[in-house]
């Protein structure tokens, strides 16, 4: 009874490649990666628990992405090469960063 829906939202958000367009990246990490990332994206789905037994109540069908306040998912980005994984944005600032440096 507790299982996740096929997450129309998530779907959305995927295929349009939210956030991550044309944003350069570089892992903050190794400084190695410019080319290889996963992106890691949240899902909430939301339940209702009985606060005596643990039991779960209740769960949305759904699974939606998580926004942040300006209406972009909440992204995060894994490193295929060294395996971190951090917020979409440290990835974008260690490449502008990377930059003004050149
Ligand atoms: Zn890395």
């Amino acid at each position: 009874m507790c299982r996740a829906g096929n997450g129309h939202s998530m779907e959305k958000a995927a295929r349009q490649g939210v956030g991550a367009m044309g944003r350069a990246y570089l892992c903050p990490v190794c400084k190695a990666n410019r080319r290889e990332f996963e992106l890691v994206y949240k899902l909430a789905q939301e339940i209702v628990k009985d606060p005596d037994s643990g039991a779960t109540l209740f769960c949305s069908d759904e699974l939606t992405a998580l926004l942040k306040e300006d209406g972009r998912p909440d992204l995060d980005v894994k490193c295929r090469q060294c395996g971190y994984v951090g917020a979409e944005a440290a990835f974008h600032r260690a490449a502008l960063r990377d930059q003004k440096a050149l």
